[in-house]
């Protein structure tokens, strides 16, 4: 009977399911090769200002798979997170966007550009993080007050004395921090009051539909208008159409990234 049972089970599991499972065990594989075999390529996209001109850039990681071609990162990062990966590859991600500042630290049509970079909860948690975006800036000579780390709400929830030390830490090298996907997580303002912030990025979700929902609208205003109060830069992301732009200039946003600016590309693509 219990056989049978486990036959039955067998029959109801979903082929799809087994596939998912390969596939993870396949990523996990893959993703320790990946490093070595140099797999990793840093996208750029633009940050733009009011007055259409570049003033930084965000990296986005992407991996070329040499058989299923580019996998974009919400496929494997919650992999890299699980597995532990993330803090070796997101060191790389740190050690590129720095060696590519300090690069265009030398150009005058690049010297003032800053390099957003994403930082996963894993990787920030680290007791050595601070040490490692220090070790980052002083192997490529890049100039620390042209770097933003991306953070996430859920990451600021922890604990917020070690979280508020490292940020001070980094932020006394001239460090930035931006909270990425704002308005999506669970932060506290009196939490966020206490951390050393330079922005707040308007998640895409609240940009999307801006022009018709008019929830939408309201919460991109609140975070413009918090923004404001705190002294902290606001930039909307997922800005694809000057309809978008323009209201959301209107409604005091002053710094946007976005498919209307600039898909992210590869550096070679990337026109400033
Ligand atoms: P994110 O940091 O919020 O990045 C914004 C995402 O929106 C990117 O997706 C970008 O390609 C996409 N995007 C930009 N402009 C537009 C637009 O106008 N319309 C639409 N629909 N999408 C737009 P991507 O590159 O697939 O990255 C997804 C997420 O993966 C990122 O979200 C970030 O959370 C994570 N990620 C990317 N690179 C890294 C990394 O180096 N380290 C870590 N830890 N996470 C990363
Ligand atoms: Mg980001
Ligand atoms: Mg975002
Ligand atoms: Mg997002």
């Amino acid at each position: 009977k219990a056989k049978a049972a486990g036959r039955n089970r067998v029959c109801f599991f979903d082929p799809k399911m087994q596939t998912d499972v390969n596939t993870k065990a396949e990523i996990i594989q893959e993703l320790y090769t990946a490093i070595s075999n140099e797999q990793f390529e840093l996208y750029y996209q633009k940050q733009i200002d009011d007055h259409g001109r570049a003033i930084g850039v965000e990296v986005l990681l992407r991996w070329c798979h040499p058989v299923k071609g580019v996998i974009s990162p919400a496929q494997f990062i919650p992999i890299a997170e699980d597995t532990g990966l993330i803090v070796p590859i997101g060191q790389w991600v740190l050690q590129q966007a720095c060696q590519t500042l300090a690069r265009w630290a030398k150009q005058s049509a690049t010297e003032a550009l800053t390099i957003a970079v994403n930082i996963s909860a894993i990787q920030f948690n680290k007791n050595n993080f601070v040490q490692t975006v220090l070790d980052a800036l002083h192997h490529t000579g890049a100039n620390p007050h042209h770097l933003k780390l991306e953070l996430t709400e859920s990451m600021l929830v922890s604990d917020i004395a070690d979280i508020k030390t490292k940020m001070s830490a980094l932020q006394q090298h001239g460090v930035m921090f931006s909270i990425d996907d704002f308005g999506t997580g669970y932060s506290s303002l009196f939490y966020l009051k206490q951390l050393p912030l330079n922005q707040l990025k308007i998640d895409q979700a609240f940009v999307r539909d801006i022009l018709v929902d008019d929830n939408d609208r309201a919460i991109a205003q609140s975070v413009i208008t918090l923004s404001q109060s705190l002294k902290l830069e606001v930039i909307a992301e997922g800005v694809e159409t000057q309809a978008q732009r323009a209201l959301l200039q209107s409604m005091g946003c002053n710094v946007y990234q976005g498919y209307f600016f600039g898909k992210p590309c590869s550096i070679d693509e990337l026109e400033i």
